[in-house]
C-alpha cells in the first residue's frame, strides 16, 4: 500500500522534537510522499531544508498562503517569484483565500490569489487552494481562469455537495483529510456521494488531526485514520481507497 499526505506543514517547529522518529511512523503506515504546502518567507527556508534532509520523500511547493497577505504582499510574491524562477516546485501552494481569521486584506488576498493562479497557468503547475470560509468565492476565481488548463485541488475541503460538485465540474480534485472523521461535520454525508475518482488524501498536520486524535497534533501517519473512515463510507477496502487517491495524487502533482 502507498499512501500520499499532499498536504502537510510538517517543516514548522511543532516537530522539531520528534521530526525523524514521526517520519518513520509515518512511514510505518505507508505514507510514501509528503507534499509541503508554503506559507511565506518566514518559513520557506526551514521547508527547503527538510526537503534537502528527506529528498525523494518530502516535496515543497511554492506560494503566499491567504492568511499571510498584509501590507507587504507584493513584496511576499517577489520572494516567491524569485523562488519559482530558481527551480522546480510541485505545485503553487496554497494559495486562495481566506475570509474566516481576518477581513483586512480581502483585496489583496484577491489579488494575490489571482497573481498565482496565472503563474500556475504560465508554469503549468496545478495550484493548491485554500478556501477558509470562501469556498464560493474561490470557485469563482477558479472558474474566471479555466479555459481547460487549470488544475489543482480544494485543500481541506469541507464544503456541501453542491461546492463539490462544481469543484468537480471544473476538473479539480478535493482534498479530504481529518474533518470527514468528524462527528456532525456532515463531511461524510457528502463524500458518500462522490467518487473517490475526485479525491486526494491530506493531514494538513499539525492541524486538523482526525478522530481519535482530534484537538492534538497532526501528523502523516494520522492519514490511515482517513483511510478507515473513506474505506467505511464508500463500503470498499483500505487498499482501494490507498490506490485510487494515490493514482490521482500523482496524475495532479505528477510524481
Ligand atoms: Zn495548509
Amino acid at each position: 500500500m502507498t499512501l500520499v499526505d499532499t498536504h502537510s506543514h510538517i517543516y514548522l517547529p511543532e516537530f522539531d522534537t520528534d521530526r525523524g522518529a514521526m517520519l518513520e511512523r509515518a512511514e510505518n503506515e505507508s505514507v510514501k510522499r509528503i507534499y509541503l504546502p508554503a506559507i511565506d518567507s518566514s518559513t520557506h527556508e526551514l521547508m527547503l531544508n527538510l526537503e534537502k534532509d528527506y529528498p525523494g520523500k518530502c516535496f515543497p511547493m511554492m506560494g503566499l498562503h491567504p492568511c499571510s497577505v498584509k501590507e507587504n504582499f507584493r513584496e511576499e510574491l517577489e520572494i516567491a517569484k524569485a523562488h519559482l524562477a530558481r527551480r522546480a516546485f510541485i505545485a503553487i501552494g496554497e494559495i486562495g483565500l481566506d475570509f474566516y481569521w481576518d477581513l483586512t486584506h480581502t483585496r489583496e488576498q484577491e489579488q494575490a490569489f489571482h497573481e498565482q493562479v496565472e503563474w500556475a497557468l504560465a508554469a503549468d503547475l496545478p495550484i493548491v487552494i485554500h478556501s477558509r470560509n470562501s469556498i464560493d468565492e474561490c470557485i469563482q476565481v477558479v472558474q474566471h481562469h479555466q479555459k481547460g488548463k487549470l488544475k489543482g485541488v480544494f485543500h481541506c475541503f469541507s464544503g456541501n455537495e453542491g461546492q463539490a460538485r462544481q469543484i468537480i465540474d471544473l476538473g479539480f480534485y478535493l482534498g479530504i483529510g481529518g474533518v470527514v472523521t468528524f462527528k456532525n461535520s456532515g463531511l461524510d454525508i457528502v463524500m458518500s456521494g462522490i467518487s473517490l475518482e475526485h479525491v486526494i488524501l491530506e493531514t494538513d498536520a499539525p492541524y486538523l488531526a482526525p478522530v481519535p486524535f482530534r484537538g492534538k497534533r497532526n501528523e502523516p501517519s494520522y492519514i490511515k485514520f482517513v483511510v478507515e473512515k473513506l474505506a467505511e463510507i464508500k463500503k470498499i477496502s483500505k487498499e482501494e481507497v490507498a490506490e485510487i487517491t494515490t493514482l490521482h495524487s500523482e496524475k495532479l502533482f505528477g510524481s
